[in-house]
């Protein structure tokens, strides 16, 4: 992986960083800014080097056309805080603006440019197109570097194209990260444990074909976990299921038998009438959710209390422990008990904790844990389950 110093000096440089500034917003304000924090080493210590310094990110899924919900202007004005410097915000990712932008920068100057999402060749299914618009983005500038870790598992024209058309290395955070799930993947301690949980299932079952090789222990939460007890034969009545992967899932349990690896599902869920933070809910054992007081409109929504109290005393006995997805729908209070447990283990434990995925970082930190307890939280949640998954990435190829 080639890195910063592979560039050379960087003075009077422009320099164009790919970051992943990504961060939720709720009515134009940023409720978590993890991702702005974990990108200003990079930015850091190219300000200091003297680089021109052209930040760009995508934010949302805008479709190819800028929509102002989806405007970078708030992160802009949020990374001046924690910068302590000016951050000069254009709103235009290419065109006349963003040139004058650009070729006007001084020596530790900083600019970042509008959301990339908002051209079509961002994310353009066509290298070509792709490939022209890396081009307009390198116009002024002398060097790439690549470290939105949230986007290197895509084949976007920031990520891959933008590091074929100038000398490019990777920036601090993605060595960061890649140092950290490199140790996932090789060098786990025993006994390892993987905690997964979340909304989107089908995503993230391959990361268990790849990891029953290498873990002792899988615990599965969230809204994974009802596809599980579906496979197993029970009535899931209104939870999150995904009928096309109970194959899959029946496979996984077989497979983890095989080779002595334990899943732990949970033994109890909370369920609820409605999808809603005051709907009416109580705590049942996991093969009666469909004989709850609310017949088939009972939803589960969280983990129950004994499920979160074996989940946190194996967590507790594990050397290593990755975690991906929250372990129920933690935004509504009621539902965020399971969560917390499962966080608070992961604080206790001694050993090396990686949390991964956007809405498992949000969460710990809405429920008030800090970065340091952890040992690792990762600002990518789909690259690093990917990475997990043992698949190539290219975004970090085109770095090698
Ligand atoms: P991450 O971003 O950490 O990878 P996901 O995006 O997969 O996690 O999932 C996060 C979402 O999963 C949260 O918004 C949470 O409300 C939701 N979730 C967790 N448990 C359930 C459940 N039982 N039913 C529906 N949604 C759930
Ligand atoms: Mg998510």
């Amino acid at each position: 992986m080639r890195t910063i110093e592979s560039l050379g000096s960087l003075r009077s440089r422009t320099v164009i960083v790919r970051c992943d500034l990504n961060v939720p917003l709720s009515e134009g304000v940023i409720t978590d800014d993890g991702r702005i924090r974990a990108s200003l080493t990079t930015i850091r210590e190219l300000r200091d080097a003297g680089a021109r310094v052209v930040l760009i990110s995508h934010l949302g899924r805008p479709k190819g056309e800028p929509e102002e919900r989806f405007s970078l202007r708030p992160v802009a004005a949020r990374m001046a805080e924690l910068l302590e410097t000016p951050v000069a915000f254009v709103a235009q990712t290419v065109g006349a603006d963003a040139d004058a932008a650009v070729t006007g920068l001084g020596d530790g100057d900083i600019v970042l440019l509008e959301n990339l999402r908002f051209n079509p060749g961002e994310t353009s299914k066509d290298a070509g197109e792709r490939l022209a618009f890396a081009q307009q983005l390198a116009a002024h500038a002398d060097a790439f570097v690549s470290d939105g870790f949230g986007v290197v598992h895509r084949r976007q024209a920031s990520v891959t194209e933008l590091a074929g058309v100038l000398p490019s290395a990777a920036g601090r955070l993605v060595a960061a990260e890649l140092e950290v799930l490199e140790r996932l993947t090789d060098r786990a301690e025993r006994p390892y444990a993987v905690v997964l949980g979340g909304s989107k299932v089908s995503d993230k079952l391959g990361v268990i074909s790849h990891l029953i090789e290498r873990v002792d222990t899988l615990l599965i939460g969230g809204g994974m976990l009802f596809t599980f007890l579906a496979a197993q034969g029970h009535d899931v009545a209104s939870s999150l299921l995904e009928k096309d992967q109970l194959d899959t899932v029946r496979g996984y349990l077989a497979e983890a038998e095989r080779r002595g690896v334990r899943i732990v599902l949970p033994t109890d869920v909370i369920v609820a009438e409605a999808f809603a933070a005051d709907a009416a809910h109580e705590t049942v054992a996991a093969d009666a959710i469909g004989r709850s007081s609310f017949g088939a409109a009972a939803i589960g929504l969280d983990i129950g209390p004994d499920s979160a109290a074996e989940f946190a005393r194996v967590i507790r006995e594990s050397a290593t422990v990755f975690w991906n997805g929250p372990m129920g729908v933690f935004e509504m209070a009621a539902f965020a008990e399971g969560t917390r447990t499962v966080a608070q283990a992961l604080t206790d434990t001694a050993g090396f904790t990686v949390v991964g995925g956007g809405d498992s970082a949000a969460a710990v930190r809405a429920l008030g844990f800090a970065d340091t307890d952890f040992g690792h939280i990762s600002t990518g949640g789909g690259a690093s389950l990917e990475f997990l998954e043992g698949k190539q990435l290219p975004g970090l190829e085109v770095l090698v």
